[in-house]
């Protein structure tokens, strides 16, 4: 599954809808200090169903909506879509049959967040299985966030294990047991 196009409007500091492309071959993202890199970052991590607001640096998942500046008011709801090529048909089942998937996760104040997927409301769950299958997600390795590198040198071999396991692609298979095992 190739990511194509990230989409953000209320995002953090991307308080206008603004969209990136994202071609083959990107390799990072270069700006000056507090330009919004890593809230891009957090942006696709955020579409993806995280759910930890500690990991978007909030104290509440609130706290992704645009905060007010001094020339603009806040915001009440942050909207970010992630559009991915599923041409080789590797998203898994409802998703398989879809070429494009434009993945939309939105909150409003005081009401949470909502997933759509091709403009048809999902669950969250079924967002996160989407990306565990693929070995990506919000808590993916492939996504190493601003002193990572240091926390998983410190990690308790546990963890560092559940990090092995979502690069080998298994975590998804994990869950999936764990819910049938509730069942
Ligand atoms: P660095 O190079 O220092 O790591 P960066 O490019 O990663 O910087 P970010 O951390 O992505 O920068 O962006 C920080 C900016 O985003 C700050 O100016 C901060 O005020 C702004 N910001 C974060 N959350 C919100 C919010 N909810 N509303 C408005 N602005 C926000
Ligand atoms: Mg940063």
């Amino acid at each position: 599954m190739q990511f194509q196009r990230l989409k953000l409007s209320g995002f953090k500091s991307f308080v206008d809808a603004s969209e990136f492309r994202i071609e083959p071959g990107l390799t990072g993202i270069v700006g000056p200090n507090g330009c919004g890199k890593s809230n891009l970052l957090e942006a696709l991590r955020w579409v993806m169903g995280a759910t930890s607001a500690k990991a978007m640096r909030g104290a509440g998942m609130e706290d992704v909506i645009f905060a007010g500046s001094d020339k603009r008011p806040a915001r009440n709801w942050a909207e970010v879509t992630l559009t991915i090529d599923n041409s080789a048909r590797l998203a898994p089942q409802p998703f398989t049959d879809q070429p494009v998937l434009d993945i939309a996760r939105r909150i409003d104040r005081g009401q949470g967040s909502t997933y759509k997927v091709n403009g048809k409301e999902v669950r969250a769950r079924d967002v996160q299985l989407l990306f565990a299958d693929a070995s990506t997600g919000a808590n993916s390795p492939a996504l190493v966030r601003q002193g990572q590198i240091s926390e998983l040198i410190a990690a308790k071999p546990q963890n560092r294990r559940r990090v092995l396991e979502e690069a080998g692609g298994v975590s998804g298979l994990h869950t999936r047991r764990h819910e049938a095992e509730l069942r």
